[in-house]
């Protein structure tokens, strides 16, 4: 059996991963930073990935229970992110690939999200729902490139939730915490709040500060978590929609740390249940950020044939856009299986 190892370290997670050829996730460890208040400092998340990668990656092979030499290749997020925190990452793979010498693939860590979920699903070529702290995107597999179909136009739908929760005085991540109290805020009503989608696109800064605003003239904040989240998931339900129709693909996919979400992961459904197509939720513990997606990734990549980096050239690339990568290499009607990483 051949192993590829996946390495995630874009922003408050550093992740290893080990995938078997036959598609099973057989280790899966991450250390997840959370900041003591306020939002991520990537310098202080860059230290912290620098203390816990050595055991990360240790664990990931003791629970794999498999050698270096079982490792054939492994992969790394360069892109998008943090640049501190993507620098321990990619120095991390550099001389692991060197002084192994694995194989060395360059993942773009949003084609990750949308891999995995793929994956995951066995859907061969759905439109993808990428929704997480720093991206909004749809997105459909078109001439060899995943490519935007709609995207906000502003802020993340992640970035939306943390920035009201951090303003209400919640802990970072806000997303799980508005998702409970809006369950609880669901009985007193909706709140009209700006809805805003442009042509394929939407906006959520407006919205942003409407929430804001309309908690501290009074409105209970467990409303306002209710109006805010389905304001915010009917937008992307819509853009998705027009998506749909515009790429005619035959299933939709959410994929990243916001498809944790249970209601959006509702909307989507109904999306899909009104054109006659399923629908899939990604499983929390794969929809944040996790090394396993990046292992799935340098393993298509590497089983595609594409030829390996120089470990010495490989440089991060906070910038880096769904769009930038090809993507030739897809494995069509091929799972990968979570087993006890469910
Ligand atoms: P990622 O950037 O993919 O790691 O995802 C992190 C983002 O997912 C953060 O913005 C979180 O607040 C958000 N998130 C995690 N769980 C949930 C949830 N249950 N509902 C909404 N957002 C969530
Ligand atoms: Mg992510």
């Amino acid at each position: 059996m051949r192993y590829w190892l996946g390495i995630e370290s874009t922003a408050h997670t550093f992740g290893a991963s080990i995938i078997s050829e036959d598609g099973s996730i057989i280790s899966d460890e991450r250390d997840i930073y959370v900041p003591p208040e306020g939002g991520l400092q990537p310098r202080e998340v860059a230290r912290h990935h620098t203390d816990v990668a050595p055991s990360v990656i240790g664990k990931a092979f003791s629970k794999a229970g498999i050698k270096s030499k079982d490792v054939v290749a492994l992969g790394v997020s360069y892109g998008p992110g943090l640049g501190p925190c993507l620098r321990v990452g990619v120095a991390v793979a550099r001389a692991l690939s060197s002084y192994y010498g694995w194989r060395l693939y360059p993942v773009n860590h949003t084609v990750g999200h949308v891999e995995i979920s793929r994956l995951l699903s066995g859907f061969v070529d759905p439109l993808a729902v990428y929704v997480s702290g720093g991206n909004t995107n749809i997105v459909a597999w078109k001439d060899g490139r995943y490519r935007i179909f709609g995207e906000t136009l502003d802020i993340a739908v992640g970035n939306l939730l943390d920035s009201f929760a951090r303003e209400v005085g919640l802990k970072h991540p806000g997303g799980p915490k508005i998702e409970k109290l809006a369950r609880e805020g669901a009985k007193m009503g909706l709140i009209d709040l700006p809805y805003s989608v442009k042509g394929q696109d939407v906006s959520f800064s407006g919205l942003l500060t409407a929430a804001i605003k309309t908690h501290r003239s009074g409105e209970k904040l467990e409303r306002v978590a209710y109006s805010l989240q389905e304001t915010a998931f009917a937008m992307i339900a819509e853009a998705a929609e027009r998506a749909l129709v515009h790429t005619r693909k035959s299933s939709i996919i959410s994929a990243g740390g916001v498809a944790a979400n249970s209601r959006l992961n509702e909307m989507l459904k109904y999306v899909a249940e009104d054109h006659g197509i399923p629908f899939f939720a990604t499983p929390i513990r794969m929809a944040g950020d996790n090394g396993a997606m990046i292992a799935a990734v340098a393993m298509e990549m590497d089983l595609g044939g594409i030829r390996s980096e120089d470990p010495q050239s490989l440089m991060p690339t906070p910038k880096l856009r769904i769009n930038d990568t090809e993507v030739n290499w897809r494995i069509n009607n091929f799972r990968v299986i979570m087993g006890d990483y469910k």
